[in-house]
């Protein structure tokens, strides 16, 4: 029977084994840990290979030679909504003005962590850091570009290395890379929703709220009508993730921690702004851009007139997700993975000893 991987570690969870699967023989199920695995079917398998062309782990991606750029919209607005400095919004807007389509990460009705395609990208903005679920959308992707239409896909580095694998330099794509440390459970994610709602339903969520000033180092969400809102000091869960025990086997042997990644764009938190950019280090968030196509730059040019835009050093946009994956206590990690799901584990007891 044909395996896509050896070890779980091999295995991104991207799902384009299954979206380039001829023979649909190819389906997602969760593991005990709650993330999403291929299963080959047997009886439906016809042995072509296509599964392996475009699996992320598999082929090693290209690099190219990066610009890095300091990015602020101008709109508060905007930037109040966005994680970083909104440079996805930019992006977004800018793709969607040209007749595009755009695709991230959204919350679903229940609160998981969907990719859709759509020219309402609003629900996109705001880092969701749980793994999210591409399902349809290499097929919608596909359409869009058939029609001639441009599609700006954005996602996690091994969710772009799929979408570059699948699509090539296609024209009309643009890739915007996230920097990436490491994705959640969706599995241990469902779990703290439903412990979460039990005081009434959660109708709202964000990991990183920016009302404090403070970088977007702020949790809310609402329960029953009554907000939450929490320093990621005090949130339990913000601390398992900022432990890294909550992370994705592969994710601790991350291949995509380098800066020249062969994608338009890699986006993400300019961390250490105020070293380089001192007005701008006022909490509100800016992004650090690193563009890695003569595309990318000139829609750098584009984004320029709603926003701060200012070229900085590589040396400058230097950090640990662009150098080194992330790293956990395997004992701490082992325990975490044991208890997580466990239904003899309450999850007040999950959230107290490893949230702490
Ligand atoms: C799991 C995760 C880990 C990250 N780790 C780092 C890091 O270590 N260092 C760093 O500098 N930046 C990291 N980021 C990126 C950073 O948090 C911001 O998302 C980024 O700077 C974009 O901010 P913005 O203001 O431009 O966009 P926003 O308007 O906030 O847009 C958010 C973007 O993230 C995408 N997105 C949200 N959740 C997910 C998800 N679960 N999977 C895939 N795509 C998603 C959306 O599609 C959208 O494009 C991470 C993001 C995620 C989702
Ligand atoms: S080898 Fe071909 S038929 Fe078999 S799982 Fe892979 S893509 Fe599907
Ligand atoms: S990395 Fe993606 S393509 Fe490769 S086996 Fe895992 S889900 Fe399939
Ligand atoms: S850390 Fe690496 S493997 Fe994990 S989700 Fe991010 S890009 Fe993928």
């Amino acid at each position: 029977m044909r395996k896509m991987f050896e070890h779980k570690k091999q295995c991104f969870g991207c799902e384009a084994c299954a979206a380039a699967c001829p023979a649909g023989a190819v389906s997602m199920r969760r593991d005990a840990e709650g993330f999403a695995y291929p299963v080959v079917s047997e009886s439906l398998c016809t042995d072509c290979g296509a599964c392996e062309e475009v699996c992320p782990a598999k082929q090693s991606l290209s690099r190219a030679p990066v610009k890095a750029f300091a990015v602020r919209c101008t709109d508060a607005s905007l930037l109040y909504q966005s994680t970083s400095g909104g440079a996805f919004s930019l992006l977004a807007d800018a793709v969607i003005a040209e007749g595009g389509a755009v695709c991230g990460a959204c919350f679903d009705d229940a609160f998981m962590v969907v990719h859709r395609v759509s020219s309402d990208f609003a629900p996109m903005r705001k880092s969701k850091y749980v793994q999210s679920s591409l399902g349809e959308c290499y097929e919608e992707m596909k359409q869009v570009l058939r029609s001639g239409r441009r599609v700006l896909f954005t996602g996690t580095p091994c969710q772009c290395h799929a979408v570059r694998l699948l699509f090539g330099k296609a024209d009309g794509l643009l890739i915007a890379s996230l920097v990436c440390r490491g994705v959640m459970s969706p599995g241990f994610w469902e779990r703290y929703v439903g412990w979460l709602s039990q005081g009434g339903g959660l109708t709202s969520y964000c990991f990183r709220d920016k009302r404090r000033n403070d970088d977007a180092h702020t949790v809310s969400y609402t329960v029953g009508g009554e907000e939450t809102v929490r320093s990621f000091l005090s949130d339990p869960l913000t601390r398992i993730y900022a432990k890294c025990l909550a992370f994705r086997e592969s994710c601790y042997a991350c291949p995509y921690c380098v800066t020249d990644k062969d994608f338009d764009f890699t986006i993400g938190d300019f961390w250490g702004v105020e070293k380089v950019i001192p007005d701008l280090a006022d909490g509100r968030g800016t992004s650090l851009v690193l563009a890695g196509s003569e595309e990318a730059l000139r829609m750098i040019d584009r984004i320029a007139e709603n926003a701060f835009v200012s070229e900085v050093s590589a040396e400058a946009a230097m950090q640990e997700a662009l150098h080194k994956p992330a790293a956990t206590n395997p004992m701490l990690r082992k325990l975490f993975a044991r208890d997580a799901l466990n239904p003899a584990c309450g999850m007040d007891m999950v959230l107290k000893k490893y949230g702490c």
